[in-house]
């Protein structure tokens, strides 16, 4: 979608700190981040939320908790812990309209779930 802020991220058009990609995927980190680690994972492929995810996208969202898993590796988090998630819809707070999942960590998250 061309008015979409993640995917002219995910199509390298804007500048951003990439931290992981493939064909399916694509990760970068937050640019007002709310722990210490705080990455957002997306597909390439453009849809709005979870709420709009099919069967045909079940294996793509599980590639993503991989990657999530995979990063929280690399940057140092797996042992101490880390929380992945998504919004969805107005009472999340979903502020963009590209599905993304976050991945936080680097400190004790307590009850943080509103962003
Ligand atoms: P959500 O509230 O789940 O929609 O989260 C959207 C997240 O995207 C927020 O944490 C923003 O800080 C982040 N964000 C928005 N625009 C950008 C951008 N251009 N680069 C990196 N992160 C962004
Ligand atoms: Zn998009």
């Amino acid at each position: 979608m061309t008015d979409c802020i993640f995917c002219k991220l995910a199509a390298g058009d804007i500048p951003t700190s990439v931290v992981y990609e493939d064909e399916q995927v694509f990760a970068f980190k937050d640019n007002e981040p709310k722990a210490p680690v705080h990455i957002l994972m997306i597909p390439r492929k453009h849809f709005a939320s979870l709420a709009e995810a099919t069967a045909e996208d079940e294996a793509l969202l599980g590639h993503i908790q991989l990657v999530a898993q995979k990063l929280a590796v690399e940057f140092g988090i797996d042992q101490s812990g880390y929380r992945v998630l998504t919004n969805c819809g107005p009472d999340s707070g979903q502020g963009v309209f590209h599905i993304h999942y976050h991945l936080l960590g680097g400190e004790n998250l307590g009850d943080i779930c509103g962003f």
